[in-house]
């Protein structure tokens, strides 16, 4: 018997990323295989692409990557097969458009023990772990047995449905923040998630919803989606201007997604005494930051944020529902033959959100 062939991009080292023939895979028992719609590239992407330890660790070997991998982590597609019992399991049938969150756990570590699956220990997420979190940058994507699956439907185009990956944790950073009705809210960081954070935001009613960044076209869309006051922090003093707008106590939260060494400082120093900061950014680098702020002068509640959990079937509503804009946000769109063209406009900071159509050719 001949395997059926399919395309993919295969990860073999930072700026080492490879069109490849792989295996088509087929679902086993409990498995989803799904034909990719569409696939989002992250600032991860990036950073993994070009080589930061994180992923590569110091030797170019020891890090969290296990490659060589399909790439891609924010995906969705329509069913193609479903393995034995995977369609009572989940509620799908052949032909549905579904997502799988990006992280499957282990289920047997005291994390997935306690509920608390998007902690688990191993951590494995789509397009890291060779044979076992195999990505979505191909024209077949396999969810194994593990994986969280969630009905999308039709409502939402492929494009939006890839986009519920990074929405899904902006929703879960939000969350976390427990914003109060009349509440001054900062978002730090107008990237593709943050402008879906304060979009999220807006639905808990903040008194006035702040947006703070570099770049004047999206300052400009975040006002478009909501935003009451976009300040640029490369032509006012940002932290100054909150204080102004709230009697000089400060926020009462901040949500840090600017990704930049200097976002942690700047929100310790934005928050209001007893203020709610939570803590969003991948930084590349170790931080410095004036500690004594978060305890001794404010005693701030400080709060992390990692993935999406149990914000899925939120996503998914919000979006339908009009609630939410991702749509405006993705700004470039790649056949999969184009993945080193995608990468590039990922990485010229250009747009916003650019996603790859694995089911289409450059040609066609
Ligand atoms: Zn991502
Ligand atoms: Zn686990």
């Amino acid at each position: 018997m001949t395997r059926e062939l399919m395309d993919a991009v295969v990860v073999h080292g930072p700026r080492d990323y490879r069109l490849e023939q792989v295996p088509k895979p087929h679902p086993g028992r409990g498995e989803v295989l799904i034909r990719t719609g569409a696939v989002g590239i992250c600032g991860s992407d990036i950073k993994c692409y070009t080589g930061a330890t994180l992923f590569w660790g110091e030797h170019g070997n020891d890090g969290y990557l296990e490659g060589p991998v399909t790439t891609g982590h924010e995906f969705a597609g329509i069913v193609e097969e479903l393995g034995e019992g995977a369609s009572e399991k989940y509620g799908i049938a052949v032909g549905d458009q579904v997502i799988a969150e990006q992280i499957l756990p282990c289920g047997k570590c005291r994390f997935c023990r306690d509920g608390a699956y998007w902690m688990c220990e191993p951590n494995h997420i789509f397009g890291f772990k060779r044979g076992r979190a195999e990505g979505g940058m191909a024209e077949f994507t396999l969810f194994p047995a593990q994986a969280r699956v969630h009905l999308v439907g039709h409502r939402l185009s492929e494009i939006e449905a890839a986009y519920l990956e990074p929405l899904a944790c902006a929703i879960h950073a939000v969350d976390r923040a427990g914003i109060k009705p009349g509440d001054t809210v900062v978002v730090a960081g107008l990237g593709s998630i943050g402008l879906c954070m304060l979009q999220w935001a807006k639905q808990f009613n903040p008194g006035r919803l702040i947006t703070v960044g570099t770049r004047a076209p999206r300052l400009e869309l975040a006002l478009q989606l909501g935003a009451d006051v976009a300040l640029n922090v490369r032509e006012v003093d940002a932290v100054a201007r909150v204080k102004e707008l709230t009697e000089g106590y400060g926020a009462d939260v901040v949500i840090e997604a600017t990704g930049g060494a200097d976002g942690p400082q700047q929100a310790l120093e934005m928050v209001r005494k007893m203020g709610t900061v939570v803590a969003f950014s991948s930084i590349k680098d170790p931080v410095l930051v004036n500690w004594n702020l978060a305890g001794d002068q404010k005693e701030l509640t400080i709060r992390g944020s990692h993935l999406g959990p149990n914000c899925y079937p939120k996503a998914i509503k919000a979006v339908g529902d009009g609630l939410i804009d991702v749509r405006s946000l993705v700004t470039g769109q790649f056949a999969l033959d184009q993945f080193d063209e995608a990468i590039e406009e990922a990485m010229s900071g250009r747009g916003i959100k650019t996603m790859v159509l694995p089911g289409r050719r450059s040609d066609s």
